[in-house]
């Protein structure tokens, strides 16, 4: 457009510039002056200035044009824009040193305030102060009489031969009474030394190393990462089969009539939410005997979930069984169950809800909740009876919040 266009003056309003552009639905206006543009529209966000759009170079982005159903996409353009001249690559490694620096700076700072706090408590206590090591030497040095013998030594004549052998003899008549006090000294010091225990220490920066090994940018999905192990003793646990299937999901089945327990590889973390989905499989065996729960860490070897806290698909033998909306979830006693339920867990608020899904119409939740322990580490555990007899593990994620279904 030319100057003179660009300038020219309202009809209406003869002192301003037509010097704008409306861009609305039904209401477009190609040049209009900023009175006319006001009583056009109340949305003064698609009146845009002329020189703005004449000027506009290539990464510049409007605020509310071209029209979209998300107002947010302009402001996620303009924001991406800033990074656009750079390579993934470069977008990807700042990322993860801005991580690596924050996580070394924060595990420090950490890691500081811990040790300060447990050495000022010691020094603080001013129970630990003294030398306990003295007390044994002192002992030791009266029991072997070392510096009467070194003093006798120092000045040897012919009459400290016989004061001498009378210590030696004396020491050899004391044998017991003078292994029983410095056995005593020696324990009595050796408790002290061991009042401080570095197995837990010892065992959480294990877990730490761990983790930060876990480290992953690009991550595998959940279910991916779980494996699901047999219980190493409890009944015909060791009969179970465990496969990976095509999808991703998790297969589990008895091969013989036995009770078998498998329970997944990772320990439940107290405050994450879970939600497990689960595909419950049956034949013509009218005894559906097919469980899902949690399990004791301190038990997963050696214990049945059907005593625990678990949903039984029979309907019996569980713990997860006040209806919360609808009828009972479980089929009992039918044959050739073919479905998939949910549970979702959150133990630091001692829940695990069970529904069908994924219409969400029967919910179930745990009896009386203090079953769940705090302090008590769980692991997701199935239980199955019956050969051929399916528990299909067909999602595992954490979400930050439930949703509203159950
Ligand atoms: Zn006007």
């Amino acid at each position: 457009m030319d100057q003179e266009k660009k300038h020219s003056k309202c009809n209406i309003h003869t002192k301003f510039n037509n010097n704008l552009l409306l861009f609305e639905e039904n209401n477009i206006h190609t040049k209009i002056c900023l009175l006319c543009a006001k009583n056009y529209t109340k949305n003064i966000q698609k009146i845009i200035e002329y020189d703005e759009f004449l000027y506009a170079n290539d990464d510049y982005i409007f605020s509310s044009f071209p029209p979209l159903d998300d107002e947010d996409i302009y402001n996620r353009i303009q924001n991406l824009q800033i990074k656009k001249d750079s390579s993934i690559e470069k977008i990807f490694i700042e990322k993860i040193n801005n991580y690596f620096i924050s996580l070394k700076r924060e595990i420090n700072q950490k890691i500081d305030i811990i040790h300060n706090q447990v050495k000022q408590n010691i020094i603080q206590s001013g129970v630990y102060n003294s030398n306990q090591g003295d007390t044994f030497l002192d002992i030791y040095n009266q029991v072997c009489s070392k510096f009467d013998i070194q003093k006798l030594y120092g000045e040897y004549s012919q009459d400290s031969e016989q004061p001498l052998k009378e210590i030696i003899q004396d020491k050899y008549q004391n044998i017991k009474g003078n292994t029983e006090k410095l056995y005593k000294a020696i324990s009595e010091y050796e408790t002290i030394i061991n009042q401080i225990n570095m197995k837990n220490p010892k065992e959480i920066k294990q877990k730490i190393l761990d983790l930060i090994d876990q480290i992953d940018f690009f991550d595998k999905s959940f279910i991916e990462q779980v494996e699901f192990e047999k219980s190493k003793s409890y009944e015909s646990s060791q009969s179970l089969q465990i496969q990976r299937l095509q999808n991703r999901q998790i297969q589990i089945n008895q091969s013989i009539n036995n009770n078998g327990v498998s329970y997944a590889n990772f320990i439940l973390d107290p405050d994450q939410k879970y939600v497990f989905r689960v595909k419950i499989q049956t034949n013509s065996q009218p005894s559906s005997f097919l469980l899902i729960g949690i399990i004791q860490e301190s038990n997963k070897d050696n214990k049945k979930l059907h005593e625990g806290i678990c949903y039984n698909e029979r309907g019996d033998h569980m713990t997860i069984k006040r209806i919360v909306k609808g009828n009972k979830l479980f089929e009992g006693k039918k044959t050739n169950i073919n479905k998939e339920i949910e549970m979702r867990i959150h133990l630091a608020k001692k829940l695990i809800k069970v529904a069908n899904y994924p219409k969400y119409e029967s919910i179930a939740e745990l009896e009386n909740n203090e079953l769940i322990l705090d302090n008590v580490q769980y692991r997701l555990a199935v239980e199955l009876y019956y050969t051929d007899h399916k528990i299909i593990i067909t999602h595992i994620s954490t979400v930050d919040e439930f949703d509203q279904n159950m």
